[in-house]
């Protein structure tokens, strides 16, 4: 296994948001987190790349502990996290956001390697090398957050929400590219609001309802399920 998450418990203050979140991750899948707004789906992400620590519950990477550490550490170890929202430095140019994607490296020649292969995977972003990220169109933008986090070269990649916000020519496109960026090896945990890509291109998945998991299993079967369809399908 490569990532597994063992009954976590978060909060915020006092408020519990996940309520013993127990998930895992194979080497070489695609995992999708599904769940309405506010279920806990961008705070497990969290919690897993060390940005909250859990009140209780282990997480495991490489069958090491980790939810002890902080996010720097657990970048070395090979998680990378594309935040929703993008989170890209908006003020620097698309080049220098991807120079610091890469922070804890320090192979010159192969940072530039990497950059010429993110580049080769959204050539807009070579196009737009130059121009500040904050002037980015929303597709554009969502392309360079993921390109940051493949510069730390990790092995497992959670994306938060990467359609979110994007016009419909944008969002198939970015589920196509997430297909890629697995193909060519990447693991990834991918939150999701829209269920219904997600689901085409998961291997399996997980539901979160008000922080626990309702159910999961593999994206084939779960396209099926009718609580699925009825709450997270439009029905169809
Ligand atoms: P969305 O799709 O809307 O982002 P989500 O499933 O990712 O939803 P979270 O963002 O993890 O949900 O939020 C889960 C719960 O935790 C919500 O009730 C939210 O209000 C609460 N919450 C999130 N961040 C904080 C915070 N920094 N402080 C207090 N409560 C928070």
């Amino acid at each position: 296994m490569l990532l597994e998450v063992r009954h976590i418990h978060t909060r915020y203050g006092k408020v519990g948001c996940l309520e013993g979140v127990s998930l895992s991750v194979k080497e070489g899948e695609i995992v999708a987190l599904l769940g309405a707004n506010g279920a806990g789906k961008t705070t497990t992400l969290k919690t897993i790349s060390g940005l909250i620590h859990p009140a209780a519950g282990k997480i495991f990477f490489k069958e090491k502990p980790i939810d002890a550490l902080l996010p720097e550490e657990i970048v070395r170890l090979g998680i990378a996290h594309a935040p929703e929202g993008r989170k890209i430095f908006q003020k620097l140019d698309v080049l220098e956001n991807l120079e610091l994607g890469a922070f804890i490296r320090l192979d010159k020649s192969e940072i530039q390697r990497d950059i010429e292969e993110i580049y080769q995977l959204f050539p807009i972003l070579k196009k737009r090398m130059k121009q500040k990220a904050g002037t980015l169109s929303g597709g554009e933008q969502q392309m360079l957050a993921i390109g940051r986090a493949l510069m730390s070269q990790p092995s497992l990649l959670l994306l938060d929400e990467p359609s979110l916000g994007l016009a419909p020519i944008y969002v198939s496109a970015i589920f196509q590219m997430i297909q890629k960026i697995n193909k060519l090896g990447k693991t990834i945990l991918l939150v999701e609001q829209n269920a219904h890509m997600a689901l085409k291109i998961a291997h399996r998945a997980y539901v979160l309802e008000t922080g626990r998991i309702a159910l999961e299993g593999k994206a084939s079967d779960l396209v099926n399920e009718p609580s699925v369809k009825n709450a997270y399908l439009g029905g169809s």
